[in-house]
């Protein structure tokens, strides 16, 4: 891809809508954050945004389960994990108001009638309701700090509580006229038995949304196989988009390819075009290509072992799963990440489960189940000297089981998991005590963490001082800290101001630290956690100086 001078010019905020139809996991996210990237290295600045129609306030309290990771924010906002992928693909920080969902609509217009601001009025969802999505969709553009607000509607078009959100876009389309634009992603199902591609599905799926006013400027089609130029003429004829306005997104063995192939058909050409703004030039993607060549290249494979209870969803630890490719990418390696179901993990198959891995990362969680096995599994990593990460509860895991194997303290615990421990080596934070509401009130956010010189920690990041998102209401306990350091666990990172301790690592092993925060939420495409890419290199030279063969999985 060749790189021009980029051109800057003068251009008023422009908004870009991104809906889905058909069937939802289309990927509208990537698509977004791909737009988003190419518009970036185009010298623009962009920012992405999802509108979520739950009634939730934020996905805080929801279970993975449901609905995958929950990302945080620096200004500590709990949100969509499509937030994670905008900054992955853009390295720029989202906040609060990247992530607004039905619930936050409601309770602003329910708050503003209690005040009375609508006093005399009936409230409605039209206007109100759609006056509260236009209002909170254009915030972020009248910062004046984006030249692009990419907005993404979360759902599929015909979901009854996807209406008000539609219905908000057709009346900003209408306002901002070549300053708004509308992208559609749809569905080309390939049917096996007829051997045949359908655009059916497509054609219904504009239709709906044309019913609600909306007239797509692009389509997006997502499907597994090639769709003949002759099929897009024919969807753009029934759809009313421009030929060349139908772009196919056709499966690819990474997500980060995906802005090459949206490049490679001028989406975001195309984008400029329709909004009036002129092309100037190619986008500067060479950082990228770097990156993607470091990806295709790697022939080694480095084995990570990922010790969870969420191990069935792998959107449940989707942040980890990027900033350890990022880290194996850089290092130069293909990762082959093994999830290690932690309410499987005992004594007996610990060693059976865990062969063959260069590292092993223990997740972060809350509540008692599968906590069992992680402790297993740190005490093995710990005894034979495996490079081990823990996360959160995976910090305050090795904690615990540093206290009740090292320390002789056989009931240690955190109050989280036993309330009444003698041994309270992880408590509840202070300032958490006289918490009752559960949602959005966790530690979170950005917070300052101070690393000893002379740790590995400081080592791998480069700096002393650092600033990394936190996610929990417990807490190392400092009243044990003279033993654990006494024993060999340094407290190696904490909080200037609270000293509240962030990271321990035991320093006479390979690699073996704790970090009670998430360093994963920052990793990114061109600028991966060096924690992660120092832990994925000791894995490495583990593996290597062991002489460790790659082990076919097991049953894990
Ligand atoms: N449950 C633990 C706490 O709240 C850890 C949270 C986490 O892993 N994100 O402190």
């Amino acid at each position: 891809m060749c790189v021009k001078i980029l051109i800057i010019t003068d251009v008023e905020t422009k908004y870009i809508f991104v809906t889905g139809g058909v069937v939802s996991s289309l990927g509208k996210g990537i698509i977004s954050s791909s737009l988003a990237c190419l518009l970036k290295a185009r010298g623009y600045r962009v920012t992405i945004q999802k509108f979520d129609p739950y009634i939730n306030i934020d996905p805080g309290t929801l279970n993975p389960y449901e609905h995958g990771e929950c990302y945080v924010t620096v200004d500590g906002h709990e949100a969509d994990l499509d937030l994670g992928h905008y900054e992955r693909f853009t390295n720029v920080h989202t906040t609060r108001a990247n992530n607004v969902t039905t619930g936050r609509i409601y309770q602003s217009v329910i708050d503003k009638e209690r005040r009375g601001d609508y006093l005399g009025k009936t409230v409605q969802i039209i206007p109100h309701i759609t006056d509260e999505i236009k209002r909170n969709v254009k915030l972020l553009g009248q910062t004046g700090n984006f030249d692009f607000i990419i907005t993404e509607i979360g759902g599929t078009v015909g979901d009854i509580e996807s209406l008000p959100y539609l219905e908000s876009v057709r009346q900003l389309r209408w306002e901002l006229g070549k300053n708004a634009l509308c992208i559609h992603l749809t569905y080309v199902p390939y049917i096996r038995a007829a051997k045949e591609l359908k655009t059916k599905p497509t054609q219904h799926s504009v239709k709906q949304l044309q019913e609600v006013g909306i007239q797509p400027d692009v389509l997006v089609l997502r499907t597994e196989r090639e769709i003949p130029s002759a099929m897009r003429k024919k969807i753009a004829q029934f759809c009313n988009v421009a030929p060349d306005a139908v772009i196919q997104s056709v499966d690819v063995p990474s997500i980060y390819e995906v802005p090459i192939k949206m490049h490679e058909q001028h989406l975001d050409e195309i984008v400029l075009n329709k909004m009036d703004v002129p092309v100037n030039g190619e986008p500067d993607m060479h950082q990228w290509m770097h990156f993607l060549d470091k990806l295709h290249r790697a022939d080694k494979t480095v084995t990570i072992g990922l010790v969870g209870k969420y191990v069935e969803l792998q959107d449940a630890y989707k942040s980890i799963n990027e900033a350890l490719l990022h880290a194996a990418t850089y290092n130069d390696h293909k990762l082959d990440l093994r999830y290690i179901h932690s309410e499987k993990l005992n004594e007996s198959n610990v060693k059976e489960l865990l062969r063959g891995l260069d590292g092993v990362i223990v997740a972060p969680g809350f509540g008692q189940r599968g906590i069992d096995g992680k402790f297993v599994a740190l005490k093995y990593t710990r005894e034979n000297d495996i490079p081990t990460f823990g996360i959160c509860l995976g910090m305050q895991c090795m904690v615990i089981e540093f206290a009740r194997d090292v320390l002789g303290l056989p009931d240690a615990n955190s109050v989280e998991m036993n309330i009444n421990t003698p041994d309270n080596v992880i408590d509840l934070m202070e300032e958490q005590k006289n918490i009752s509401n559960m949602g959005g009130t966790m530690r979170l956010g950005a917070y300052d963490c101070h690393l000893a010189a002379d740790s590995k920690a400081a080592k791998a990041y480069g700096t002393t001082d650092i600033k990394e998102r936190h996610r929990h209401r417990y807490e190392f306990n400092n009243d044990y800290r003279e033993r654990f350091e006494a024993a060999g666990m340094r407290c190696v990172g904490e909080n200037p101001a609270s000293h509240l301790v962030e990271v321990v690592e035991l320093p006479d092993k390979r690699w073996f630290i704790g970090t009670q925060y998430h360093p994963e939420y920052s990793s990114t495409v061109l600028s991966p956690a060096p924690l992660f890419v120092d832990f994925v290199k000791a894995a490495i030279e583990y593996h290597e100086a062991e002489n460790l063969e790659n082990v076919a999985e097991c049953n894990a």
